[in-house]
């Protein structure tokens, strides 16, 4: 989608750090660390947000969820980590591109602010 910085990243328009890439989805460093480990995972698809996905989406859904472990176990996580979808307006998205944070390498905190 035009306009879309998740989906520059995606089509490599603009620069990013890469951690992991195939057909259906890019992980790259956030740009504003909140731990020492932060990245995002996203669809290459553009859906703008968990709000504006649909059934025909659940294949897509689960294949991040099921490679989620797989990256941590990259960005060596192995004593947890944090999975976060801010949605929406009172969920303080930002970026809307569907997202997924994973954060770890600290003890994180709840609740969340
Ligand atoms: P959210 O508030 O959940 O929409 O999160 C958007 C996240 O995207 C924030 O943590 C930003 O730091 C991050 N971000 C925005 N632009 C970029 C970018 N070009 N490269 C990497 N991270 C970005
Ligand atoms: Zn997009």
């Amino acid at each position: 989608m035009a306009d879309c910085i998740f989906c520059m990243i995606a089509n490599k328009e603009v620069p990013s750090n890469i951690v992991y890439e195939d057909d259906k989805i890019v992980c790259f460093h956030d740009l504003e660390p909140q731990a020492p480990v932060h990245v995002l995972i996203i669809p290459k698809k553009h859906i703008a947000s968990l709000d504006d996905t649909a059934s025909a989406d659940a294949e897509l859904l689960g294949y991040i969820m099921t490679k989620v472990k797989d990256i941590a176990g990259m960005l060596g996580l192995e004593n947890g980590y944090r999975l976060v979808n801010n949605c929406g307006e009172d969920g303080m998205q930002t970026v809307k591109h569907l997202h997924f944070h994973l954060l770890g390498k600290r003890k994180l905190t709840w609740p969340p602010g």
